[in-house]
């Protein structure tokens, strides 16, 4: 960990020293890696790199500076050279309008040839976009993307050109310029962005990080843009660098590799994945749109025992707080989080509930008082400032689902429960200063705006 998704020690920069450069990157505990060939030779070399190296991959690409030389017979060779087992993505490619070293429509063709090689082959696309991001995008949803996806290399853009990529399907990556003085838009892009769509690259030898500036960058410089970023986004460099390698997993290895996690860690909480059912089916949750949280394969296949969850949690006190959450709603096995609940208040833990308020309507009870010295924090989904907005955005399964989420916040701040209402701010549906007022001043609870997909 991390993974550098585009890098070039297939360039003749690291002709001298490749070797060195290499291990230095595993010294750093950076991996995989990722070779972007730009032009025949380039991605020759990244796959002969890729065939020495286990921790190496190769890409197969025309850059649009050389996109003059794409022809019927380079595009041959291309596809032979892509079909190498080794080779995981074609690019990169694109448009570059702010060096035009070839002519745009030679641009635009060898974009397009080799987006079709890309749905030919079924491998990502790793795009070059600069000063040309309405083209770009014009190009890549006229002739679409492969099923497999791709990325938006060394993002330059602005939010909203991120958001275009991300609904064509495409990967958001970022490079050492995001830990420039002067790139804090790109640091405010990267916080807006939910983290199964980023991935991390140095485009060694090329825009070194802050602290290597004016150097040869190299894949050992990574951990400091995984330093910077994780620092925008508020989680730890470790979480960074683990969702950095999920999703270079899931975009080029076609999977986030690994079991589906039953706890596991954020920043310094850990959380307990109870339940794949839920009563809600939610417009933003994750669950529908990727098997990763935070760079955690939640992806289980059954529903934990509570001795499974134990074993998963240790010793209670090596986190600040054990937090009952997952991909689903946990108070469906509400008698299960009561038990390792208890066990871990027992071991000096403190434990908080990620809910979605159901629980009372599920278990045929109030459940509220039932919870009283087993959970020290109630965090409950609220979502919405009426019940016509919660139907719209959480779809829920349970009639008058929005009513009976108001009825367990009153019941568990009644039971004394430290209660939190929360929302996801999803545009022009969620208001969120009606749902402030609702939880602070009608409920007397404490509320709080949750950013899509990171938790806590
Ligand atoms: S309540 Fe939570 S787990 Fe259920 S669909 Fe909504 S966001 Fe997903």
């Amino acid at each position: 960990m991390p993974a550098d998704s585009h890098c070039h020690l297939n360039d003749p920069a690291f002709a001298d020293d490749r070797e060195e450069v290499a291990q230095r990157a595993r010294d750093a505990g950076v991996g995989p890696i990722l070779n972007i060939g730009y032009d025949p030779s380039t991605s020759l070399e990244a796959i002969e790199l890729a065939e020495r190296n286990s921790d190496m991959y190769a890409s197969v690409g025309l850059h649009p500076h050389h996109a003059s030389m794409m022809s019927p017979q380079l595009a041959t060779e291309m596809e032979n050279m892509a079909s190498h087992e080794r080779v995981v993505a074609i690019g990169e490619t694109g448009l570059d309008y702010y060096r035009d070293r070839s002519p745009r429509d030679k641009q635009a063709e060898s974009f397009k040839i080799q987006l079709a090689l890309a749905r030919k082959l079924d491998k990502p696309i790793v795009i070059h976009c600069r000063d040309a991001m309405e083209d770009c995008l014009a190009i890549l949803r006229a002739e679409g993307i492969p099923k497999a996806g791709g990325v938006m290399h060394c993002f330059a853009g602005t939010t909203q050109d991120a958001k275009a990529a991300m609904e064509i399907g495409l990967y958001i990556s970022f490079a050492g310029n995001i830990t420039y003085p002067k790139a804090q838009n790109l640091r405010d892009v990267i916080k807006t962005i939910p983290a199964h769509r980023i991935l991390l690259e140095t485009d060694a030898p090329y825009l070194s990080p802050q602290k290597k500036r004016g150097k040869r960058s190299e894949p050992s410089f990574l951990p400091m843009i995984v330093a910077v970023v994780a620092e925008a986004r508020g989680v730890t460099a470790e979480d960074m660098g683990r969702v950095s390698v999920s999703n270079f997993n899931t975009l080029f290895l076609q999977g986030p590799g690994g079991k589906g996690e039953i706890t596991y860690k954020i920043r310094d909480s850990l959380y307990i994945n109870v339940t794949r059912e839920c009563t809600n089916e939610c417009g933003f949750c994750v669950r529908f749109f990727s098997d990763t949280l935070q760079g955690h394969n939640l992806r289980i296949d059954r529903d934990p025992t509570a001795e499974e969850m134990i074993a998963g949690v240790g010793d209670p006190r090596d986190h600040s707080e054990v937090v009952f959450c997952g991909y689903g709603e946990p108070t469906m096995r509400l008698d299960r989080i009561k038990e390792v609940a208890r066990w871990v208040k027992e071991r000096g833990g403190r434990t908080r509930l990620d809910t979605n308020g159901h629980g009372s309507h599920i278990a045929g009870r109030d459940i509220a008082p039932e919870l009283v010295g087993l959970i020290d924090q109630v965090s409950v989904s609220l979502n919405a400032q009426d019940a016509t907005t919660y139907d719209e955005i959480c779809l829920p399964l349970i009639p008058d689902a929005w009513i009976k989420v108001i009825a367990f916040i009153k019941s568990a701040r009644d039971a004394g429960l430290d209660v939190t209402a929360s929302v996801v701010p999803v545009p022009d549906k969620v208001d969120v200063e009606a749902c402030r007022k609702l939880a602070e001043d009608d409920l007397g609870v404490r509320f709080r705006v949750r950013p899509y997909n990171l938790p806590g």
